[in-house]
């Protein structure tokens, strides 16, 4: 599990604002063997790849949506710095840490796994990224962001060599990456979900009763957020995307942000071969539950006139066979946000 980066925060709305540098801080509490620590180092595993699974998908389904598209390899990465305090030596041995950068896991089909690179190998050189050149901090994530820059940064078709060692023998195999939008997908230790410009992060909450196509709804929606740029769009505006994001005369923008998303969200999902209709059963069933009430956010559209602009949105979609749909919105992407959400809500 990840470090939660400064992010815009979407779904869940609460007063949550970021949590602790690191991670499991609940589930962690009561180890006492090593048991104990395999249990929950491998259902953390799982979950960072069922969420790294679904942006995987998106990312190479969407390639030709994307402006900033990097070498798609399919490894997930993790870092040993990310497990902080007495964590730290239960997940060194635990998976085996023998650089500071190691292989989570790689995704079924990927560039990765066919060329032989397996869960637990460290990395020592992947391309002309050194690992060992690479800085970070117990309980941070920064050497995890630093690799992911550096590896998306090699050129985008050509092989990959990778040096790394399993069980303590240096291995090499060569990626054949294939391309991918520049994000990376992983999970984080709340119930929200959030873009950071370039990653998308999923809180566990999420993963526990809803299925992937729903997980899906989400990781899309934060991901749109990202190649729409809002971020930086945000930014540019002057808007505080912190506590105040849900007042005055930022409103307007954010609500702008959230709709062009999920808008954009419908596309990205039917690229990559997702039900369309899970956009609507994930809002009916999160909605109620998490949207409503004390938990609204004025930064966000009310949950449903966002199921009545997906079904608007879906109708559209689903009149257009060509994969993939580079749709309109794309076209949004270079403009300054005018704070027009109005226009393109449709009401419940
Ligand atoms: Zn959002």
């Amino acid at each position: 599990m990840k470090p939660v980066s400064s992010a815009f925060r979407h779904l869940a709305h609460a007063c949550r604002r970021g949590s602790p540098a690191i991670v499991l801080p609940l589930l962690f509490l009561p180890l006492s063997t090593r048991a104990d620590d395999a249990a929950l180092f491998e259902g953390v595993r799982g979950a960072d790849m069922r969420i790294a699974a679904i942006g995987w998908r998106l990312a190479v389904a969407n390639a030709r949506l994307c402006d900033r598209i990097e070498p798609g390899t399919g490894m997930q990465l993790h870092v040993l710095d990310q497990y902080g305090g007495a964590q730290r030596e239960a997940a060194a041995r635990h998976f085996g840490f023998a650089t500071p950068v190691a292989v989570e896991g790689v995704l079924p089909g990927s560039p990765a796994e066919q060329a032989g690179l397996r869960a637990d190998d460290s990395l020592v050189r992947v391309g002309a990224v050194e690992i060992a050149k690479l800085s970070g901090k117990a309980g941070k994530a920064d050497r995890l962001d630093a690799a992911h820059l550096a590896i998306a940064a090699l050129p985008v078709d050509a092989p990959i060599e990778v040096e790394a060692l399993r069980a303590g023998r240096p291995i090499h195999v060569t990626i054949r990456p294939i391309r991918a939008c520049n994000s990376r997908f992983e999970m984080t230790d709340d119930f929200n979900a959030a873009s950071t410009g370039t990653a998308v992060q999923v809180g566990a909450g999420f993963l526990e009763g809803y299925p992937d196509e729903q997980i899906a709804v989400v990781v899309a929606h934060e991901f749109a957020h990202n190649i729409l740029r809002h971020r930086d769009r945000l930014i540019a505006r002057g808007v505080d995307y912190g506590l105040l994001s849900g007042f005055g005369a930022n409103v307007k923008y954010f609500r702008q942000t959230e709709v062009q998303a999920d808008l954009l969200s419908v596309y990205l999902l039917a690229n990559a071969g997702y039900p369309l209709g899970a956009t609507t059963a994930f809002w009916k069933r999160f909605g109620p539950s998490k949207a409503g009430g004390i938990l609204r956010s004025r930064s966000h559209p009310a949950w449903r006139d966002r199921v009545a602009t997906f079904e608007a949105e879906i109708a559209k979609a689903e009149t257009i066979s060509a994969r993939p749909v580079v749709p309109p919105i794309l076209g949004e992407r270079d403009k300054p946000l005018d704070g027009d959400w109005q226009s393109i809500l449709v009401r419940n």
